[in-house]
């Protein structure tokens, strides 16, 4: 699968169910994630495929622990010689070889149904890798001109959200929510009123653009987009029609009309 120019500078690379991301930065490339464990040759394939050369990557952002994303950390950092990033949470894991912990499904039956897949497929253990900086929410990053680390816990304890400063702003959104079937909660959280907290804390920022750990990205007014769904005075059942996927966190939540 070829990489995906979505602005100038950035491409998408989408490995089966999940996509990375490639940033070209003044210094190199940077990485945002590295797909499944099997999912090295492809990212690599991908970079040969704009031009560059693996040595080039110098930076690998991870979203998350889980194995669909830190997958190829391992051997990523061994062909690249890249640092790697991460919330210190999720850190520990992926430094322990740990991709999971405890999930339950999102609401919804096609989330019950995309849940009861996943558990029985994902990996429970990676390769383990060191992590060389870690993350705190609001860290900006002096990569590409400018990436802030944005905390959204909910889906896995130690997630980051990345947001690009350039092109009026590019909105990294991991697993917070995904674009799959339009935008909505993704299928599974440790904890989802946590994640519905970081979903409306993400419809705070500025963003033109959001790109997602599943499903294609949103190249226009994404932020209005994040707003209408979840920020605190929206109606956060707006979506339930299309998959029965976003009801309110409490019965009381929701509003007449
Ligand atoms: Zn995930
Ligand atoms: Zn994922």
């Amino acid at each position: 699968m070829a990489a995906r120019l979505i602005v100038p500078g950035l491409y998408g690379l989408r490995l089966g169910m999940v996509n990375v991301f490639l940033l070209e930065t003044d210094e190199g490339l940077a990485l945002i994630d590295t797909g499944y464990a099997t999912s090295a040759g492809a990212i690599l394939k991908a970079v040969r495929q704009i031009g560059r050369q693996p040595q080039e990557v110098r930076h690998i952002l991870v979203t998350h622990c889980h194995p669909d994303h830190a997958g190829s950390l391992a051997a990523l950092k061994q062909q690249t010689g890249a640092t790697a990033y991460m919330h210190p949470e999720d850190a520990a894991m992926v430094r322990a070889g740990k991709t999971l912990r405890p999930l339950s499904a999102g609401p919804g039956i096609f989330n019950a149904l995309v849940f009861q897949i996943l558990i029985h497929t994902a990996a429970q253990s990676i390769e383990a890798a060191e992590i060389e900086h870690l993350l705190a929410d609001g860290d900006e990053l002096p990569i590409a001109g400018g990436m802030r680390a944005i905390h959204v816990p909910g889906h896995c304890a130690g997630q980051l959200a990345f947001l690009w400063s350039r092109h009026g702003g590019v909105l990294f959104a991991a697993d917070a929510c995904a674009n799959v079937f339009g935008l909505g909660l993704s299928p599974a959280y440790e904890d989802l009123s946590e994640g519905r907290r970081s979903l409306a804390k993400l419809s705070a920022l500025e963003f033109g653009v959001a790109c997602f750990g599943h499903g294609r990205p949103v190249l226009k007014n994404a932020a209005q987009k994040f707003r209408r769904k979840w920020a605190p005075a929206a109606r956060s059942d707006s979506a339930a029609a299309s998959i029965g996927a976003d009801r309110p966190a409490k019965p009381g939540a929701r509003r007449p009309g």
